[in-house]
């Protein structure tokens, strides 16, 4: 780990984030926070509707510029309803206040920007190896997490595709979109039929992003498909189809190094139930 153009760039934003917002005092400052946040809701909420109800990536980029510029727009109007006339203060306790949602503002847009740079292979190690730049990285499963717990979709960084670049040769199947995993908590392990636990997302390397699952009996993990109910929902086939064709499975992306054939009865469609 060692300090290098990540974190200058990192705390660059953050430096001048603080003083601008120092600067504007508190009133203005809240009031580009609340541009920010309304706008990054609504924009988001803009993605979720256009990619459910019109579907495709350019369908939700419109949905979440339309959303997301509606919604400054209308911080805009509300706050000059407000504040027809503001006189910024320009006292101490103004500028803590302005320097502080700076500090939030600026976090924010780095916890955007940093591993959006991560996506470029050359940049990767760098931000990895950074001082203060992983931990905007590390964040980002949280992200998802978040995503999953209020049941929205996500442009995610990279295609969905590539959180599963690893996995889906090794298991023959083809990826189906995008699955909400918290909804494959304490469903059935592959192995030994017991309870698969969802643990949430983690980083794989770089800003390839997969969720965790253990086996809270035989410790297997796997990134769902050491579920059965789960590998269905990831690629429309059951897990026993595969090694019917006599291939053992292990998770491409956390292998646990116990290539195994599934030998309880499938919950989803029966198979294995006549042995
Ligand atoms: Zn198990
Ligand atoms: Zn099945
Ligand atoms: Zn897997």
């Amino acid at each position: 780990m060692s300090f290098n153009i990540i974190d200058v760039v990192a705390l660059v934003v953050i430096g001048l984030a603080v003083y601008a917002e120092a600067g504007r005092g508190a009133i203005q400052a809240l009031g580009d926070a609340a541009r920010v946040v309304f706008g990054i809701g609504a924009g988001l909420l803009g993605w979720h509707l256009a990619f459910t109800l019109v579907g495709g990536t350019m369908a939700g980029l419109v949905g979440l510029l339309a959303l997301g510029t509606g919604a400054v727009l209308l911080v805009n109007i509300v706050a000059r309803r407000l504040f027809p006339d503001p006189h910024p203060g320009r006292g101490p306790l103004d500028r803590t206040i302005g320097g502080a949602v700076g500090l939030g503002l600026g976090l924010l847009v780095n916890l955007i920007i940093i591993p959006a740079l991560a996506i470029g292979p050359a940049i990767t190690p760098l931000v990895e190896r950074s001082v203060v730049g992983h931990r905007f990285l590390d964040a980002v499963p949280g992200v998802y997490d978040a995503a999953d717990l209020l049941d929205i979709r996500f442009p995610s960084i990279g295609s969905e595709r590539n959180r599963f670049q690893s996995e889906s040769p090794a298991n023959g199947g083809a990826f189906v979109g995008r699955v909400n995993f918290r909804r494959y908590d304490r469903t059935t392990c592959i192995e030994c039929g017991g309870r698969v636990r969802f643990d949430g997302y983690r980083r794989v390397k770089g800003t390839v992003i997969a969720p965790h699952f253990t086996c809270s009996s035989c410790g297997r993990v796997s990134c769902g498909c050491g579920s059965f109910e789960a590998f269905h929902a990831l690629y429309r086939r059951c897990p026993y189809e595969l090694s019917v064709r006599g291939m053992p499975l292990d998770c491409g992306v956390w292998p646990s190094g116990r290539p195994v054939s599934p030998e309880v009865e499938c919950p989803v469609c029966g198979r294995g139930g006549e042995r």
